[in-house]
């Protein structure tokens, strides 16, 4: 009876979003050489659809008939996934829309979301692996956060972050020709040429860190959430966001808590890994309603080295320079510049820019909610 059990939850049917371009551009390498033979043998039929350009697959995940299938594969990179959970929150039907299993196979430059799932069920992060999960209808419940700044709202499964971290991610791009040494060669250039950003960063602790920051006090936070986000549309926008907010509604009181001053690197994630070897939250879990935040305000430049080469096992959350909690909601507001610190900075949202922060005024504050799984 549990063998027939399982095989109903395994899926007949799949949608392949396949990115040719992610990583090494081997995607369609590894669809065919890896993916689709036990695909066939095990009877599971699919879709393929290859990715022709950016949001591609949102627009997808967006318009598709979800009758038709029993799952979304991505053969990618987190990007991909990323714009499948974005498509489908954007449906009318999103509530029902995201119950749709996804699945994902190493194919991009960063697979911290397969990874992460990988390293949980102890296996190793390859396609093979990965797609014998799918075939067996392996599921986990995984939170998504919901960013807001500006006019700009959007959806994250796996990571917010400003200063270093971002400026290495997005600055080096300028770099691609330099292969994966561009990572390594940017992030000496940024440590060597230290920037610190002044701001202010307000939480809600989860149960357990209430000891960090200092008390703030945010009144009616749904609401001027709304009223930052310019969002004053129609009703339904503003039903679906504060539903989006529901995770904050109710009997609940929460305590916001903020530090404020010079920062290099302010961190959100929502899964251990980062990507194949960096493990910034080493212990954030899928679905538990909160994200694991990561600060460095002050550090010696050769302590946070030492720290940078940490991330590959997590370690450097035992530095003493390292700020390690888990919060329930998160508000950065990047700051004027002060003395040596820095105006602004980019924030990162998923390896994307989300926007330019010019500090200052509140219209650069980024608001990101933990909602549940
Ligand atoms: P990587 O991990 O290498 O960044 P991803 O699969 O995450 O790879 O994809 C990165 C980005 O590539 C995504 O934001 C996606 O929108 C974009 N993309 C998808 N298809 C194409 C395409 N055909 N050409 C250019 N970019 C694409
Ligand atoms: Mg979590």
């Amino acid at each position: 009876i549990q063998r027939c059990l399982d095989a109903l939850e395994r899926p007949k049917r799949l949608l392949v979003l396949l990115n040719p371009f992610g990583g090494n551009k081997c995607a369609r390498q590894i669809f065919q050489e890896e993916v689709k033979p036990l695909l066939d043998v095990a009877g599971v039929s699919f879709t393929l659809e290859e990715t022709q350009f950016r949001n591609h697959a949102k627009d997808m995940a967006k318009a598709v008939d979800l009758s038709q299938y029993d799952g979304i594969l991505c053969i990618s990179g987190d990007g991909v996934l990323v714009e499948v959970v974005n498509g489908l929150l954007e449906r009318s039907d999103w509530e029902h829309a995201i119950k749709m299993p996804l699945g994902i196979v190493p194919a991009g430059t960063g697979n911290g979301m397969v990874k992460s799932l990988m390293e949980d069920a102890d296996e190793p992060c390859i396609a093979t692996n990965a797609t014998f999960a799918v075939i067996k209808g392996h599921k986990r419940a995984l939170d998504v956060a919901v960013v807001a700044q500006g006019q700009v709202r959007s959806f994250s499964v796996l990571m917010l972050t400003w200063g270093l971290i971002a400026d290495i991610d997005i600055e080096s791009e300028k770099y691609r020709w330099m292969g994966s040494m561009r990572l390594d060669f940017y992030t000496f250039v940024r440590v060597f040429r230290l920037r610190h950003y002044s701001g202010s960063v307000s939480f809600i602790p989860a149960p357990g860190y209430e000891g960090y920051g200092d008390p703030i006090c945010i009144e009616n936070e749904n609401e001027s959430i709304l009223h930052d986000t310019g969002i004053n549309g129609t009703e339904e926008v503003k039903r679906k966001t504060s539903d989006c907010l529901g995770a904050l509604t109710g009997p609940e009181t929460y305590e916001w808590k903020s530090i404020s001053g010079q920062f290099i690197m302010v961190w959100l994630h929502n899964v251990p890994w980062g990507s194949q070897d960096v493990m910034p939250a080493p212990q954030a879990e899928f679905s538990d309603g909160y994200v694991d935040l990561v600060i460095v305000q002050q550090c010696p430049k050769w302590s946070l080295l030492s720290l940078l080469v940490k991330l590959k096992d997590g370690a450097h959350v035992k530095s003493r320079y390292v700020q390690y909690l888990k919060v329930k909601a998160f508000r950065l507001s990047p700051g004027e510049r002060t003395g040596s610190s820095v105006q602004g900075g980019i924030i990162d949202v998923d390896g994307e820019v989300l926007a330019k922060s010019k500090g200052s005024s509140g219209d650069n504050r980024a608001h990101l909610m933990s909602y549940g799984p």
